[in-house]
């Protein structure tokens, strides 16, 4: 046995054979740098996949792992509890938007998305709307890679290959529209009449079938498609004429990216439940979670005999010692450092930054909002997706790391990045997108 065989690991959502004939390894990370296995610095121009928002290894959120995996390093989750969990439901709900009254833990957001479907069909039925089985989602939506979440999701690629996914899904249309929106700054002003695509399928279905709604404040893996100035009030009023749950898929947004806890916050729109996971250990330690709004978990409860399980759901980590004690170390972090109003401050700065790449002649649009960007490129000769992957490598070859889905280039930095380094990713990106055909 080789251990520096690359082909006995099967890696996740990678092009394997194109891997293994020129990897890229990480050995190391410290705020705001990956190291490479080569000893170079790569300047994270994406909180790793989305999630490391205080950067890397933060002492603080170290130092709880290390003292919790001493402690206490596992504790079975039913029918027993663990102090942590509790005060951490406790801080969720404190950041949450007004009205939430409880959290469920699970381990990624795929299971977020996963319980809150669940969740979603639980309250229904224990309302007495058991005829309320169908789910909503959106195209373009990413909810992860259990069944219900490429279900409801709207990426062709994860969906093609894997059978007849849940039965009684329908999509709204997604939001993006390059005719009226192109380069927007913020917010995109055209678009909210695409929020009634659910009222058609109530007019459709029947509002007495549909339990719930699933969509990506912003969807983010999709490319960056910031909803339409209106869009989410619009469909909250929807959700609410009609009896269907809204539930917003937060794993990237939550903890800070938008400049505020949630995305619900700074839309000024609360769902009914929040799923989350990626920034709330900082990528630590892998959890996820919901937040349900105040009466689900009441209802639920109430329609179960006393001394039931009410929630037939949950895993053998809900809720794990070590997670419980990241997430509280990095909400501390979160708190005490001001990352959150930190990234709202950088916001006008990052957009003016990302924009000013306007011009050079692939790029075909700019979007922005938070401490986020999408910059789309027209496909480059060579097919669909190869320019952006060639500028994704060369960007690792020059030490800064950024991310691709087809012809976009998607950034979000940890929320700790400086002014200079905001500098460096948009420069290197300048040079590399110019240079490659
Ligand atoms: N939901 C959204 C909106 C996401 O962006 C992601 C991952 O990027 C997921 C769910 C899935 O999370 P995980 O990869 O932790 O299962």
């Amino acid at each position: 046995m080789k251990l520096n065989d690359l082909s006995s690991y099967w890696m996740p959502f990678t092009a394997n054979r194109q891997f293994k004939a020129d990897p890229r390894m990480i050995v190391g990370a410290q705020g705001m740098y990956f190291q490479a296995d080569d000893g170079r610095e790569i300047l994270d121009g994406t909180a790793g996949l989305w999630c490391s928002n205080a950067g890397h290894g933060q002492p603080r959120i170290v130092e709880a792992i290390q003292q919790q995996a001493a402690k206490l390093d596992y504790a079975p989750p039913f029918q027993m509890g663990s102090p942590a969990q509790f005060e951490l439901a406790n801080r969720l709900i404190d950041l949450a938007p007004e009205g939430f009254g409880q959290v469920f833990y699970c381990n990624s957001g795929s299971e977020a998305v996963e319980t809150a479907l669940k969740t979603a069909l639980a309250w229904q039925r224990a309302r007495g709307e058991g005829t309320r089985t169908r789910l909503v989602g959106r195209e373009r939506g990413y909810h992860g890679i259990n069944f219900g979440g490429i279900s409801v999701g709207g990426i062709v690629g994860n969906r093609a290959m894997f059978g007849a996914l849940l039965a009684g899904v329908d999509h709204l249309r997604h939001t993006h529209d390059p005719q009226r929106n192109l380069f927007t700054q913020g917010v995109p002003e055209h678009g909210a009449d695409l929020a009634d695509d659910l009222e058609r399928l109530v007019q459709l279905h029947g509002a007495q079938t549909i339990a719930a709604c699933i969509v990506e404040p912003i969807a983010c893996s999709t490319g960056v498609l910031v909803p339409p100035k209106g869009y989410l009030e619009r469909l909250r009023a929807i959700c609410d004429r009609h009896g269907i749950l809204l539930i917003f898929d937060e794993v990237i947004t939550g903890f800070g990216r938008l400049g505020t806890p949630f995305a619900a916050q700074r839309f000024g729109v609360a769902p009914d439940i929040i799923t989350m996971a990626k920034g709330l250990t900082n990528g630590t330690v892998p959890m996820g979670g919901i937040l349900v709004r105040e009466g689900i978990y009441e209802t639920i409860c109430a329609a179960a005999a006393e001394g039931a399980v009410e929630l037939p759901h949950g895993y053998t980590y809900s809720g794990h010692p070590l997670a419980c004690a990241a997430a509280l170390a990095s909400l501390d972090v979160y708190r005490e450092e001001g990352l959150f109003e930190r990234a709202a401050g950088l916001e006008p700065l990052w957009q003016e930054a990302v924009h000013s790449l306007r011009g050079l002649a692939p790029i075909v649009d700019i979007r922005n909002l938070g401490l986020i960007a999408g910059i789309e490129l027209e496909a480059g000769p060579h097919g669909p997706g190869t320019r952006a992957f060639e500028i994704y490598r060369r960007c690792w070859e020059e030490g800064v790391l950024i991310r691709v889905t087809g012809d976009i280039i998607a950034l979000s930095p940890p929320l700790i990045i400086e002014e200079e380094q905001v500098a460096h990713i948009v420069d290197t990106l300048r040079r590399i997108i110019a240079e490659v055909d």
